[in-house]
């Protein structure tokens, strides 16, 4: 038996009236996964628990059948495992931004929480003087991707209050300052930071182009390393994972999925769809399982592209879910499971923790729920799996 698991990011959503009423998935023409749907099981999963962020860090981990009430540590510990930072017990990892802020309106005001959505180039050269001027004992900053790097702080506090700067763009940063157990080590790491950032060429070269200015550091959404167990020690398969994004690689790598990486992968519209299926397939010449992500179905919906987001459902559908079903008899028997983590609507531009629409195809079945995929017919169904996180046990069970 095979398993396939295609995660489309944020790909549920609410009725849009510029669509009739109906919801992109709707909309789509989406054959495969209709197919798939109509023969096999179809029902809501709530992936995003109670009180808990709508985030892709928390409904990956409920797709991958982690409990986010029990392993969601915080985003920082999972962007370092994929960052390849080996965390020892007592280490907490910190998100640690280049930020902009500036001196208006009587005080420190953040006016950018990406630092211009700085290069790669510019802040790995900055962070790695951040590590030769402030790293030590018990401290290691780690350049990754654009703005979003990591601090490691050995034997560090988790119970400190820190604040995501994303939710207080153009607002004083005064009241949000790390708070608690921590906060003068956390706070004497920013001044100290702010120095080396208003020296460094790489700032100087910024401001020459007319780019804002890396001028702070802020540290945030940090935890442990989660104690997951991995998939092959839960349910004895071995797995690959295909994705760009980061979050997503950290946590398959926390559940011991081995990275494929795909020419052409991007994160976004301009995706190589055909290569995640080809490789897809490929990775099931040694693997069981092959987790599939896909992330322009949440980026549309971010950017509140209704057609965007219909055509991203339909690539996925097409040419990912296609290609994948076009191969994949070779294997013999066969099971898919299709959920998003979350929904991103259209409407709000932002993620929602409504539960999602999911369907588990197994090829040996003869029976099935007649109903195409979508968050409508999903709930038509009645059938509502409240721990989404139990779903993958359904979906590996023998
Ligand atoms: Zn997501």
């Amino acid at each position: 038996m095979k398993y396939v698991l295609i995660q489309g990011d944020g790909m549920s959503d609410f009725p849009v009236e510029s669509l009739g009423g109906l919801t992109p998935l709707e909309k789509a023409h989406t054959p495969n996964m209709d197919r798939l749907a109509r023969a096999g099981r179809l029902g809501l999963a709530r992936t995003i628990p109670d009180g808990y962020p709508a985030g892709t860090d928390v409904g990956t981990m409920s797709i991958l059948g982690y409990d986010p009430s029990r392993y969601h540590t915080g985003r920082s510990p999972i962007e370092a495992a994929s960052m390849g930072i080996e965390m020892s017990d007592t280490d907490v990892a910190f998100r640690c931004n280049l930020v902009t802020i500036e001196n208006r309106d009587g005080g420190e005001v953040m006016c950018d929480f990406t630092a211009g959505h700085i290069s790669n180039e510019d802040a790995e050269e900055i962070v790695r003087e951040l590590q030769h001027e402030l790293g030590d004992e018990r401290f290691e900053f780690h350049p990754g991707v654009s703005y979003r790097h990591c601090m490691i702080w050995h034997g560090g506090p988790i119970a400190t209050r820190t604040t995501p700067p994303h939710d207080i763009t153009d607002q004083l940063v005064d009241g949000f300052l790390p708070a608690g157990e921590g906060q003068d080590d956390l706070r004497r790491l920013r001044e100290a930071a702010r120095e080396i950032l208003a020296e460094h060429p790489a700032n100087a070269r910024r401001e020459a182009r007319g780019e804002k200015i890396a001028t702070d550091i802020w540290l945030w959404g940090q935890g442990k390393r989660p104690a997951v167990p991995t998939l092959h020690a839960r349910f004895g398969k071995t797995g690959g994972l295909i994705t760009a994004v980061d979050v997503v690689g950290g946590l398959g790598r926390l559940a011991g999925l081995e990275r494929i990486d795909v020419p052409g992968i991007t994160g976004f519209i301009d995706t190589n769809y055909v290569g995640k299926g080809e490789y897809a397939l490929r990775a099931l010449d040694r693997h069981d399982l092959v987790f599939i992500h896909v992330e322009s179905t949440d980026e549309t919906g971010h950017m509140g592209d209704v057609e965007l987001k219909v055509k991203a459902i339909e690539d996925l559908d097409e040419k990912v879910i296609g290609t994948v079903l076009a191969g994949i008899d070779r294997f013999g028997d066969y099971r898919v499971m299709v959920l998003p983590d979350h929904a991103t609507p259209v409407s709000t531009k932002t993620h929602a923790a409504d539960p999602v629409p999911f369907l588990i195809y197994d090829s040996r079945s003869s029976c099935g729920s007649g109903r195409a995929y979508n968050e409508r017919e999903a709930a038509a169904t009645g059938e509502l799996i409240d721990e989404g996180h139990l779903l993958i046990g359904q979906f590996l069970a023998s």
